[in-house]
C-alpha cells in the first residue's frame, strides 16, 4: 500500500530556475524550508525555531508542487509526495497508518521533504463532526500532528502542505508548531506569466516577429499550468500547419481551444 500512496523521488530536476513569477515565494520558502536543513546550526545559534510546517495555499496550476520539489532538489533531500484524498481510507485507522508510514519513510531517507497535496482533505472544517467517517479523518490529522510533535524542527525533515481551499481549511492546522507558515501562491501577473511563458517556449523555435509580451497578455487570468499547455497547444497547431516556427496565429488559436473561463478546478464548463 505504501509504494502505490506515496510517490517518492531521491532527487527531483525541477530548480529555482524552472519557476516564473513566484520569485518572493521562492524566497520564503528557502529561509523556511531550506536553511533549516542546511543550516541548523544557525537557528541553534540564533535561539529561533524554524516553522514546524509550510503551508502553500493557491489556485491549481500554479506552481506549489514545483516550490516542494526544488526546495528538495536544492537540499539534496528526498522529496516524497502524498495525496491528503490518499488519507482518506476505508478502513479504521489505516489512513494513521499511512501517515506513520510516510515519516518512517522519511526519516530512513534523510534529509527528506515530505509534501502533502490536498491537505483540505484530512483537515477541513466540518460542520458534522459526529459521523464516523470524519472521526476516521479526524483521526488521520491528530496522526500527522502528532508525528509533526514527535521531530526536531532543526532535524532532517521538512515538511510542506497544498492546498486550493484555503477557506475551507481547519484553522488548528495553522497553530504554532503545526503548519505555520503560510505562502500564497497566486495566479501569475503580466511579468509573471511572460516569465513563465519565455521558461516554457525555451526549446520552441518562435517566429522572428512573435511578441511573448502579447502572448502574455492574451493569457490574462491563465495558471502556470494553464501557460504550459498554452505553448504546447501552440506548438500543436504548427505542426497541423507543417511550419517549423510558431506564430502568433498559433497562440491565438491555443487561447480559443483553452478554456479558462471560471475554471475552478471542475472540467470544461458545458
Ligand atoms: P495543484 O494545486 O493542482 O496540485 P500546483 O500548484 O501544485 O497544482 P504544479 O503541479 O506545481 O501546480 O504545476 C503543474 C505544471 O504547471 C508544472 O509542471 C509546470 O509545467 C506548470 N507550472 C505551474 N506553475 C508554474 C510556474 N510558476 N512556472 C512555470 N511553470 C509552471
Amino acid at each position: 500500500a505504501r509504494a502505490q500512496a506515496m510517490e517518492v523521488d531521491a532527487s527531483p530536476e525541477v530548480t529555482y530556475e524552472d519557476i516564473g513569477g513566484l520569485d518572493e515565494q521562492i524566497l520564503e520558502v528557502r529561509e523556511a524550508v531550506e536553511q533549516p536543513l542546511l543550516d541548523p546550526e544557525q537557528f541553534e545559534t540564533v535561539g529561533v525555531e524554524p516553522p514546524a510546517g509550510v503551508l502553500l495555499y493557491g489556485p491549481p496550476g500554479t506552481g506549489k508542487t514545483m516550490l516542494a520539489k526544488a526546495v528538495a532538489n536544492e537540499t539534496d533531500a528526498t522529496f516524497i509526495k502524498m495525496a491528503g484524498s490518499e488519507l482518506v481510507q476505508k478502513f479504521i485507522g489505516e489512513g494513521a497508518r499511512l501517515v506513520r508510514d510516510l515519516f518512517e519513510l522519511a526519516s530512513e531517507r534523510e534529509p527528506a521533504v515530505i509534501f502533502i497535496d490536498e491537505i483540505d482533505a484530512i483537515a477541513s472544517k466540518r460542520t458534522d463532526s459526529k459521523t464516523s467517517g470524519d472521526a476516521e479523518v479526524q483521526r488521520t490529522m491528530m496522526q500527522l500532528l502528532s508525528e509533526m510533535d514527535g521531530f526536531d524542527e532543526r532535524g532532517e525533515i521538512r515538511i510542506i502542505a497544498a492546498t486550493n481551499r484555503f477557506d475551507m481549511l481547519d484553522r488548528a492546522i495553522l497553530r504554532p508548531g503545526r503548519f505555520d507558515r503560510l505562502i500564497e501562491v497566486p495566479v501569475p501577473e503580466l511579468e509573471g506569466r511572460k516569465r513563465i511563458l519565455d521558461i516554457h517556449t525555451e526549446s520552441m523555435p518562435l517566429a522572428d516577429d512573435l511578441d511573448l509580451e502579447a502572448v502574455a497578455e492574451l493569457a490574462d487570468g491563465f495558471s502556470g499550468a494553464e501557460i504550459a499547455s498554452l505553448a504546447t497547444e501552440a506548438g500543436m497547431f504548427a505542426i497541423r500547419d507543417d511550419r517549423t516556427t510558431v506564430e502568433m496565429a498559433d497562440f491565438e488559436a491555443a487561447h480559443e481551444k483553452i478554456d479558462v473561463g471560471g475554471d475552478d478546478g471542475s472540467g470544461p464548463s458545458i
